[in-house]
């Protein structure tokens, strides 16, 4: 999500008060009569300070788009990187800071009319003092619109149409050669709460179907035990968009991690994840001396045995992944 950049409460008063001088400068030079002359450049500083602050204040209100209006996952991410409560709060404070700004610039400008022209510059200074309090008042929600901006700046796009597979597993077991090998080309990377690396999606396009791959290095690689909410969360952001989880195994535990501890993150994942699971066995190629090995395969259902450094097997994994589409597609259709 693009939010424009958020000036700061001195960068806005600044710009405002200078521009008004400007706008009040060209009256100097005009040509009305000397009495009047006061009354004039004081209300046009009133007006255009108020005007140039309130613009810019609405544009940064417009330009963020209507949260609620956003799919889910996008909704999600937002809360937990940077809170839609407080995001919905800070608009809300800019929205009034413009009312606010409506309101004294009418009722300066009426003031500065009626009021001697001798008057005029102290309304103009008190005029002043108001608006800058206004947006010292604000000063809280335009630092966090600033923050969520580069918060949000890089987040993902992902495909919310296309069939889509999280890829789950602790860390070195072979998940990012995986998304490589399956999907050819370089995956985009795009930042998510909780990751360490961001997230990666690739495509994976067979015929007409179109096969989106994501891989969340520092989230889905560690025990759901230990996570907090807000981790938690993150983590069932991915539920809206996943279709299939494919939780890779390292079967030669070269990646540091025992077939038991993987075990019981597989299960872990999978009690959070009420949606098919794939699951796949990689490094087969150095797999030769694990003990267990065997026992562990057998405890899950459908094992895929593969080495992804090799592309030995990924063709199974492929046409697992085709299945489960078309069987997912072929539910869609029964269900118009
Ligand atoms: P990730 O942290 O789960 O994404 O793991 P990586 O994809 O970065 O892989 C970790 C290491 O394991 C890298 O050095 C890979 O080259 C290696 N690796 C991945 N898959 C295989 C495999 O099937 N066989 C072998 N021998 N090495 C692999």
């Amino acid at each position: 999500m693009i939010i424009p950049t958020v000036p700061t409460t001195d960068e806005l008063l600044d710009k405002g008060f200078r521009r008004a001088r400007k706008a009040a400068s060209l009256k100097r030079s005009s040509k009305i009569p000397g009495q009047k002359k006061a009354k004039v450049i004081e209300s046009t500083r009133v007006q255009t300070a108020c005007q140039v602050i309130r613009d810019r204040l609405k544009m940064i209100i417009q330009r963020i788009p209507d949260i609620e209006s956003l799919p889910e996952f996008y909704q999600d991410y937002i809360d937990v990187t940077v809170g839609v409560d407080e995001l919905k709060k800070s608009l809300g404070a800019l929205n009034w800071a413009v009312g606010i700004l409506n309101q004294l610039e009418s009722d300066y400008m009426a003031r500065i009319k009626r009021s001697k022209p001798s008057d005029a510059s102290h309304l103009r200074r008190e005029a002043f003092g108001r608006i800058s309090s206004v947006i010292k008042r604000i000063e809280g929600d335009l630092d966090f619109l600033d923050f969520a901006k580069n918060k949000l700046r890089n987040m993902p796009t992902v495909d919310l149409d296309a069939f889509t597979v999280v890829i789950a597993g602790f860390p070195n077991v072979g998940k990012s050669t995986l998304l490589r090998t399956l999907t050819g080309a370089e995956p985009e990377v795009a930042d998510y709460p909780f990751t360490t690396k961001g997230i990666q999606i690739g495509h994976l396009e067979r015929k007409w179907k179109r096969i989106q791959v994501i891989d969340t290095p520092g989230l889905l690689d560690r025990p759901v035990e230990d996570m907090n909410n807000i981790e938690l969360q993150a983590m069932v952001a991915l539920e809206n968009i996943a279709d299939v989880i494919m939780f890779i195994f390292d079967a030669s535990e070269t990646c540091g991690y025992t077939l038991e501890s993987q075990y019981s993150l597989y299960l872990g994942i999978r009690s959070v994840f009420d949606i098919p699971v794939v699951t796949v066995f990689n490094k087969m190629d150095l797999a030769e001396n694990v003990k267990y090995l065997e026992e562990y395969i057998n405890m899950v259902e459908d094992p895929l045995k593969v080495s992804a450094f090799e592309g030995r097997g990924v063709s199974k994994i492929i046409k697992k992944l085709e299945g489960l589409y078309e069987k997912e597609t072929r539910e869609a259709h029964d269900n118009v």
